[in-house]
C-alpha cells in the first residue's frame, strides 16, 4: 500500500507510522517526489488499511492494485534514474550499452572498446558466462574474460555490464563489473534474482523468450524486494510463432512498460532479430518507442566471432547507428547520454577530470521565460536533474546572469526551423565577448491548447500566447474554434501561468506540455501547430572558465564565428573562399547590422569543422581576410 504523508507530518509522526508498518512486518521505503512524499508498505500480510489511516501525519492510504508493488508506477511516480558509474539510464537520455557479444580475448574486447567508445557508447557490455543452445558451443571465458572486460572498461572510462548465469558467481563477479545483465533465459531463476539482488548493484534483466510483461515485472520485484533499486529493464524480443527473425521484437512493450513502472526500460535489437540488417532499423524503432537506450552488439570481424556474428553489426555500422539515434533523439524528446570524452594523449593514464565538476555539483542554469517554457525543456535536456533552471524576464537577463556567475551557463534559443534566426541571441553574442558557445541543443516544438481543469472546449472565448506560438497554429485557431479571440502574450509558458492565476474557464493558452504540468493545468488539444516539422535549437552559453569543462563531455565539430570585412568588392567572397578551400562545410550564415554603423555588418557562421586542423588552418587565413573576427565557440553539434 502507499501512504500518502500529510506535508506537514513531522520527523516523530513518520518515525511512529514506520514502526507501527514494521511491527506488523511490512518492509517501508519512504519516497520523496515533488508533489508529495509517500511511504511505500509492502508485505505478505493482510491489514485494515483503516487502522493506518488514523494514524497521525497520514493524508491518505491507497492500496496498490498491481501484484509488483516496489516496481510499480503507482507507488513512485517519477522515473527512476539508475545510474551504472559515471552514466545514468532513464528520464530525457538516451543511453547506448555496446560491445560483443563474448569477451573471446584481450585484444579483441580491447580493439572493439576502442570504437565503440569513440562511436558515443558509455557502457561496455560482453559475456563472459555464456549461456548456449548447444553444450559443444563456446561457453565463455569465465573469469578471465571479466578481467579483459574491466580492464577495457578502465581503459577508455567505460562501466561495464555482463551476464551472471550462476549464484556461485555473484560474488566473485562483484569486483569486476558495474552492472549484472540477467539473460533471458534466466530471467525467472529466482535464486539467482534473489543473490544479484542482495547485492544492491545494478542490474539489466532481460525480458524472459516467452515471458509476459506482468512475469518481467515480478522478476524486477524480485530484485527489488531483495536490495537493490537499480534495475533497467531489457525488452530483447519474444519467442512467437514467426520464425523469419531469430525473435520477435516487442516495441509496443516499452511504451506499455512504462506507463506500468517507474524503472527504465531499454531494447536489443541483436538478439531480437539475429540479423545484422534488422539491427539498425529496429535500434530507431526502439528508440522512437521512447526507450532509455539500447544494448548492441558489435564485433570487428562478425564472421570469426566465436557467439551471436550474424547479429553483430561491423564498427562503421554502429557508428553510422549512433548519428542516426543522436538525430532521431529529439524527435522523441530524448538526447544521447555521453560521458567525458578522452583525450587519445591521455589513455591508459589518467583519467579526464575537466568535466568532474560539471557532472558533481548542482549548477544553476538561466533560461529566458517562465517556468514550463521550451527554454526550461532544453535545460532538462542538457544538464543534469541535480541542477537548477533560473528563469530570466529578458535574454539579456539570461547573458547577465552567466557573466557575474549567479548561473554556470545560460541556455538560449538561437534558431527555429519556422520562424527563423532569433536576432537577439546573436546580438547578444556578439555584444559579450566573455561569453562562448559551448553546447547546442535541438527541441520540437509541440503546441497545446491548454485551459484549467474542467474548462470546456465548446466555451473557451480567448487564447492567450507568444505571437510565434499564435501563428504556429493558426490553421487550429481558425478552423477548429473560429469563434475565439487569439491574445498575444510575452511568453507560452506565462501564458498559462496568466490563464491559471485569472481562474477563468473560458480562457486558454498555447504552450507546451511542460507548462501544463508546471502549473497543474488540463490539455484540452494536443500537438495543435499546423506544421509539425517544428524545432528550436538553442546555444549553451557559459563564461570561459566553464567552457572547456563542458566540451569535454563529447567530441568537439562545429564552430560558430562572427566577422566583419571591408567595405569593397568581393570581401565576403574572399572569406567564404577561405573556409571552401579548407574543406569545411558552412551550416549557417546570416548577417546583423552593427550597431552605430549605419550600413555595416556582421556575419554569423556556422561550420563544421572538417578533418585533419582544417579549421584553425583556416582561421589563420581567415585573420587577414576579415577587419574583425571572434569565434564564438566550438561545440558538439546535435544534428
Ligand atoms: C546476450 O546479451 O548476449 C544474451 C545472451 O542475451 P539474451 O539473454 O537476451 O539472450
Ligand atoms: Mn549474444
Amino acid at each position: 500500500m502507499i501512504i500518502v504523508l500529510k506535508q506537514q507530518a513531522t520527523d516523530i509522526q513518520k518515525d511512529r507510522i514506520r514502526s507501527f508498518l514494521k511491527e506488523r512486518g511490512f518492509k517501508v521505503k519512504e519516497i520523496v517526489g515533488k508533489e508529495d512524499t509517500v511511504i511505500g508498505a509492502v508485505g505478505a500480510k493482510r491489514i485494515d488499511i483503516r487502522e493506518v489511516e488514523i494514524l497521525d501525519g497520514v493524508a491518505s492510504v491507497i492500496p496498490i492494485s498491481k501484484p509488483y508493488k516496489l516496481a510499480s508506477r503507482e507507488l513512485k511516480k517519477e522515473d527512476t534514474i539508475v545510474q551504472v558509474g559515471n552514466v545514468k539510464i532513464g528520464g530525457n537520455r538516451i543511453a547506448v550499452m555496446a560491445g560483443p557479444c563474448a569477451v573471446e580475448s584481450r585484444d579483441q574486447i580491447l580493439s572493439i572498446a576502442a570504437k565503440v567508445r569513440e562511436a558515443g557508447a558509455v557502457i561496455l557490455r560482453g559475456g563472459a558466462f555464456k549461456p548456449r543452445t548447444s553444450p559443444y558451443s563456446f561457453q565463455g571465458l569465465g573469469e578471465e574474460g571479466l578481467k579483459y572486460l574491466k580492464e577495457a572498461g578502465e581503459k577508455f572510462g567505460m562501466p561495464v555490464t555482463t551476464e551472471v548465469v550462476s549464484t556461485a558467481d555473484v560474488e566473485m563477479m562483484k569486483d569486476y563489473i558495474d552492472m549484472y545483465q540477467i539473460g533471458a533465459r534466466n530471467m525467472q531463476n529466482f535464486e539467482l534474482l534473489k543473490a544479484v539482488g542482495h547485492t544492491g548493484m545494478p542490474v539489466l534483466l532481460k525480458r524472459g523468450l516467452c515471458a509476459t510483461i506482468e512475469e518481467w515485472l515480478m522478476a524486477a520485484e524480485y530484485l527489488m524486494a531483495n536490495g537493490t533499486e537499480q534495475v533497467v529493464l531489457c525488452e530483447r524480443g519474444i519467442r512467437t510463432f514467426e520464425r523469419a527473425t531469430r525473435n520477435t521484437l516487442d516495441c509496443s512493450a516499452i511504451p506499455v512498460v512504462q506507463k506500468l513502472t517507474h524503472l527504465p526500460v531499454i531494447g536489443d535489437p541483436s538478439h531480437a532479430t539475429g540479423l545484422r540488417d534488422m539491427v539498425a532499423p529496429m535500434s530507431l524503432a526502439i528508440v522512437a518507442s521512447g526507450a532509455s537506450g539500447l544494448i548492441v552488439e558489435v564485433h570487428d570481424h562478425p564472421e570469426k566471432a566465436l557467439s551471436d556474428g550474424p547479429q553483430s553489426l561491423y564498427p562503421d555500422q554502429f557508428e553510422k547507428l549512433m548519428r542516426d539515434i543522436q538525430a532521431l533523439g529529439p524527435v522523441v524528446g530524448k538526447s544521447l547520454e555521453r560521458i567525458p570524452r578522452i583525450i587519445p594523449a591521455s589513455l591508459g593514464s589518467s583519467a579526464p577530470a575537466a568535466s568532474e565538476e560539471m557532472m558533481a555539483g548542482p549548477l544553476t542554469i538561466a533560461f529566458q521565460g517562465e517556468f514550463g517554457a521550451f527554454s526550461e525543456l532544453a535545460v532538462r535536456r542538457v544538464f543534469d536533474e541535480s541542477s537548477v533552471a533560473l528563469p530570466c524576464k529578458k535574454f539579456s537577463d539570461v547573458f547577465e546572469s552567466v557573466m557575474d556567475g549567479t548561473a554556470a551557463y545560460g541556455v538560449v534559443p538561437v534558431e527555429n526551423t519556422l520562424g527563423g534566426t532569433i536576432n537577439d541571441t546573436l546580438d547578444l553574442l556578439n555584444s559579450h565577448p566573455g561569453i562562448e558557445v559551448v553546447g547546442e541543443q535541438q527541441v520540437r516544438i509541440i503546441h497545446n491548447l491548454i485551459a484549467l481543469p474542467g474548462a470546456e472546449f465548446e466555451k473557451i472565448t480567448k487564447v492567450y500566447s507568444h505571437p510565434q506560438g499564435l501563428a504556429q497554429c493558426s490553421e487550429f485557431l481558425e478552423t477548429q474554434m473560429p469563434w475565439a479571440q487569439a491574445m498575444p502574450f510575452f511568453d507560452t509558458a506565462g501564458a498559462v501561468a496568466f490563464v491559471k492565476n485569472q481562474g477563468d474557464p473560458t480562457l486558454a493558452a498555447i504552450a507546451g506540455a511542460p507548462a501544463a504540468k508546471c502549473y497543474s493545468m488540463e490539455i484540452l488539444r494536443e500537438g495543435i501547430e499546423t506544421n509539425p516539422r517544428n524545432y528550436t535549437r538553442f546555444y549553451v552559453i557559459s563564461r570561459e572558465e566553464r567552457a572547456a569543462a563542458f566540451r569535454s563531455a563529447a567530441p568537439v565539430d562545429r564552430a560558430s564565428l562572427v566577422f566583419s570585412v571591408g567595405d569593397q568588392p568581393g570581401a565576403l567572397f574572399a572569406v567564404l573562399e577561405i573556409l571552401s578551400k579548407h574543406g569545411l562545410n558552412m551550416k549557417k550564415l546570416e548577417s546583423r547590422p552593427i550597431p552605430g554603423k549605419p550600413w555595416e555588418y556582421s556575419f554569423f557562421v556556422e561550420t563544421e569543422l572538417g578533418k585533419d586542423g582544417a579549421f584553425e588552418q583556416a582561421l589563420g587565413q581567415l585573420k587577414t581576410a576579415c577587419t574583425s573576427i571572434r569565434v564564438l565557440g566550438t561545440f558538439t553539434a546535435a544534428h
